[in-house]
C-alpha cells in the first residue's frame, strides 16, 4: 500500500472531467506506452544488452472483458520492476499529469485548439476508469513480476507477483459512463483512428483464413487480427517506392477517395528538424468541396491529429497526405504554436518542396504540367497570393492558357502580346475573359485586332490580376468586355468624326431622352465605322471592386451599379437614327440598338427578352 501524492485529491476529478470530448484518446496513449516500451527492448536487443531471442516478435494485444466490464492492453516490452512503477507511474506519471493540469486547468478555451494532448499519458486511462490495474514483469528476469492497483483515490496497491513473460497488461475497469469503450466497434474505430500506422503489429481478435493443407486441400484457419500497417509508406526510403506504392497508400489512408492523385511529395528531412510525411496533390477543379479528407498528422507514427493550422501554410490545407514529425510540440496551445520557430521553419520547408516539385514536373514534362493545371491551379494561384516566397518560387512556372487552350508562362505571353498590345504611354494591356461564352463577342473584336486573350476563370483570379499588377508595374490588366477594344488599348490612331459638335449634341440629347440615364452612362466614340454603333461595358475597376467584394463577403454598399453606353458616332446607324423624320421610327431604332448591344453582352432578360423576340418575328412578316 502507498499514497501517490498529497496533492493528488484534486488531480482525479479533474482528469476524469478534464477533455470530454477527448475522453479517448486514453487508448491512444496506452497503447502509445506498450509501443514505447517494446521498442526499448528492441533497441537493448539492437545494442547486445539482452539476446535477440528473449526478443521475440512481439506485438500488442487488445482485449475487451464485456462480463467483467474490462479493457486490456497488454504488451511484450520491457516491463516494469516494483521500483520503476514506484518511480515511472507513481511519481513521474504522476508529475506529468499533475504539471499538465496546473498548465491547462485555468484555460479553459485554449485546451479547446491544443494540438495532441500528449503529456497527459498513463493517467488519462483514469477519464474512463474505476479503477486500472497494472500486472508487469521486467525483462530483467531476477525481479519478479509485480501488481499495481489504484481506484482513483490517491491510495495504490503493490504486491509482488507470480513471475510471468516478460511485458505489461494494463486492465482498466471500465465506468458506468464509458460503457461505449467496451464495444468491439467503437475500439476498432478509434484502433483504426489513432493506430493505423503505429511501429508495432496491434492485435484485436482473430480472423479467419484459407490455408493450403495439400495439393487440392484447403482449410479454414484462425489468425491474428493485426489493425495497423507497422510500415506505412511514408517511413520508407522514397529511393525504395514506386509509384503503385504510394497510390495504394492513397486509397488506405482515404479509403472513401475513388480518384487517384495527381501527384505526390515525398517529405523527408533530418536537419535542422525531424519531418518524414508524404503530400498528395488530388484533382480539385474550381470547386472547393467541404474537405473530410484532410492531411493528418501523426508523432512516431501516433496518430494526432487532421487539423494542421499553423503547420502546413493554408494554401496546402486542401492538400492530402501525412506529416510526422517529432518536433511538433503537442500540448500547447494553436496560438503558440504560430510563434514557435521550429514550426516555423518546418512549415516554410514544406512550401520549398512544394514549389520544388512543381518546378520538376515543369520542366521535365511541360505537356503533364499543363494537363495537370486546371486541378491545382486553385492550390498555386492561392500560394501565391498568401506566401511570398512561394510566388517568387511560381511566378516563372504558373500558367496562362489563351480562348484557344495554348498555355503561356506570364514570360511567354508577355513576349508574344509586347509588340502589339502596348499602349502608346508604354504600357502593356493583358486582355482576359472571365468567360468564354458570355464574353464571345468582346473576344472576337479582340481577335480581329489581332490582340490574344488570356481565360482566367478561377474565382481567385480578381485577386491574383491585382497582385500581378502590383509586381509588375508595366502591365495592366483589362476584361476584353470593360469597353471597346479600341479604348482598351488606345493607339496613336485619329478616326475623324463623322458628325459635327452640333449633331453630337442632338444625338446625346435624344439617346438621353430615351435609355435608363441611371443604368447607363452614355459615351459619344468616334470608332472604326464598322465597329458596332452600340456598345455595352462594365468598366474594369467597378467590376474587379465588385468581385472582391463578393468573394469578401462584404456588401456591395458604395459601389456605383451601372453600366457604360458607347455609341460608335461614326457607324452609319447613327447617321440614320438622327435624320429618321418619323419620331416613333426613331425611338424604335435607338431601342432596337440598344437590345442587340445588350444580347451581344449576354445582358438582355425577362420581359425585355420576350418583347424583342416577339418583335423580331412579327417584323418578319410584315418585310
Ligand atoms: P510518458 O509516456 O510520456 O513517459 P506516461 O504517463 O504515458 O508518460 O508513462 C509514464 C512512464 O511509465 C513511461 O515513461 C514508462 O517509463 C512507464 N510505462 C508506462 N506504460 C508502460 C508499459 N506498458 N511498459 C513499460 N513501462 C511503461
Ligand atoms: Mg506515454
Amino acid at each position: 500500500m502507498g499514497t501517490i501524492n498529497v496533492t493528488a485529491e484534486n488531480i482525479f476529478p479533474i482528469i476524469k472531467k478534464f477533455l470530454y470530448s477527448d475522453h479517448e484518446i486514453f487508448l491512444r496513449e496506452l497503447i502509445s506506452n506498450a509501443t514505447d516500451a517494446t521498442l526499448k527492448l528492441r533497441a537493448l536487443a539492437e545494442f547486445g544488452e539482452i539476446p535477440i531471442e528473449q526478443l521475440g516478435n512481439p506485438k500488442i494485444e487488445i482485449k475487451i472483458n464485456k462480463e467483467k466490464n474490462t479493457l486490456h492492453i497488454l504488451d511484450q516490452g520491457i516491463g516494469m520492476t516494483e521500483e520503476e512503477i514506484e518511480k515511472y507511474i507513481n511519481q513521474i506519471a504522476f508529475s506529468g499529469a499533475s504539471e499538465f493540469l496546473n498548465k491547462y486547468k485555468n484555460q479553459t478555451d485554449t485546451t479547446h485548439g491544443m494540438i495532441g494532448h500528449f503529456g497527459l499519458g498513463f493517467y488519462s486511462s483514469f477519464m474512463v476508469s474505476d479503477k486500472v490495474e497494472i500486472f508487469s514483469q521486467s525483462y530483467k528476469k531476477e525481479f519478479p513480476a509485480v501488481h499495481w492497483s489504484c481506484d482513483g483515490s490517491p491510495q495504490f496497491s503493490l504486491e509482488i507477483q507470480d513471475k510471468k513473460e516478460h511485458g505489461t497488461e494494463i486492465v482498466l475497469h471500465i465506468n458506468e459512463d464509458s460503457k461505449e469503450f467496451l464495444e468491439e466497434s467503437r475500439i476498432l474505430e478509434l484502433l483504426n483512428k489513432y493506430c493505423k500506422f503505429m511501429p508495432i503489429p496491434i492485435k484485436f481478435g482473430e480472423r479467419e483464413t484459407t490455408k493450403k493443407i495439400s495439393e487440392d486441400k484447403e482449410s479454414t484457419i484462425k489468425i491474428d487480427n493485426i489493425i495497423n500497417d507497422t510500415t506505412p509508406a511514408w517511413t520508407k526510403q522514397p529511393s525504395t517506392l514506386v509509384e503503385d506504392d504510394y497510390q495504394k497508400f492513397y486509397r488506405v489512408l482515404y479509403p472513401s477517395q475513388f480518384e487517384d492523385p495527381l501527384f505526390w511529395i515525398h517529405l523527408n528531412i533530418d536537419h535542422p528538424f525531424h519531418l518524414t510525411g508524404i503530400l498528395f496533390f488530388p484533382k480539385l477543379k474550381n470547386h472547393i468541396e467541404i474537405q473530410k479528407d484532410k492531411i493528418q498528422l501523426y508523432q512516431n507514427q501516433v496518430f494526432v491529429t487532421d487539423n494542421v493550422e499553423n503547420i502546413v501554410p493554408e494554401f496546402l490545407h486542401l492538400l492530402r497526405g501525412v506529416i510526422d514529425s517529432p518536433d511538433i510540440p503537442l500540448n500547447v496551445s494553436r496560438s503558440y504554436l504560430q510563434s514557435d520557430a521550429s514550426v516555423k521553419k518546418i512549415s516554410g520547408y514544406i512550401t520549398r518542396k512544394v514549389a520544388d516539385k512543381l518546378e520538376s514536373i515543369f520542366k521535365n514534362d511541360r505537356k503533364d504540367f499543363e494537363r495537370k493545371w486546371e486541378d491545382i491551379k486553385i492550390i498555386i494561384e492561392y500560394g501565391m497570393l498568401s506566401e511570398a516566397k512561394f510566388f517568387d518560387r511560381v511566378k516563372k512556372i504558373a500558367l496562362y492558357p489563351n480562348t484557344e487552350g495554348i498555355f503561356y508562362t506570364f514570360d511567354e505571353f508577355t513576349e508574344k502580346i509586347k509588340e502589339i498590345q502596348t499602349e502608346k504611354n508604354g504600357k502593356c494591356v493583358y486582355l482576359y475573359a472571365s468567360n468564354k461564352e458570355a464574353q464571345h463577342s468582346s473576344i472576337q473584336s479582340a481577335k480581329e485586332k489581332g490582340y490574344e486573350v488570356i481565360l482566367l476563370d478561377s474565382p481567385l483570379a480578381p485577386h491574383l490580376i491585382q497582385k500581378l499588377e502590383e509586381e509588375y508595374k508595366d502591365v495592366s490588366f483589362s476584361r476584353v468586355d470593360s469597353d471597346h477594344i479600341d479604348n482598351i488599348i488606345k493607339k496613336e490612331e485619329n478616326i475623324i468624326s463623322k458628325l459635327s459638335e452640333n449633331e453630337k449634341k442632338e444625338l446625346k440629347k435624344l439617346l438621353e431622352s430615351n435609355i435608363d440615364k441611371h443604368k447607363f452612362t452614355i459615351n459619344l466614340e468616334n470608332l472604326n465605322s464598322k465597329v458596332s454603333p452600340f456598345i455595352i461595358t462594365i468598366p474594369e475597376l467597378m467590376r474587379r471592386m465588385k468581385e472582391i467584394r463578393q468573394m469578401s463577403g462584404r456588401g456591395m454598399l458604395g459601389i456605383p451599379e451601372g453600366y457604360n453606353l458607347v455609341v460608335n458616332i461614326n457607324h452609319e446607324l447613327i447617321q440614320r437614327i438622327l435624320s429618321e423624320s418619323d419620331e416613333v421610327r426613331k425611338k424604335q431604332l435607338i431601342e432596337k440598338s440598344m437590345e442587340l448591344a445588350l444580347i451581344s453582352q449576354n445582358l438582355l432578360h425577362g420581359e425585355r427578352l420576350s418583347q424583342f423576340v416577339s418583335r423580331s418575328f412579327n417584323e418578319l412578316i410584315e418585310k
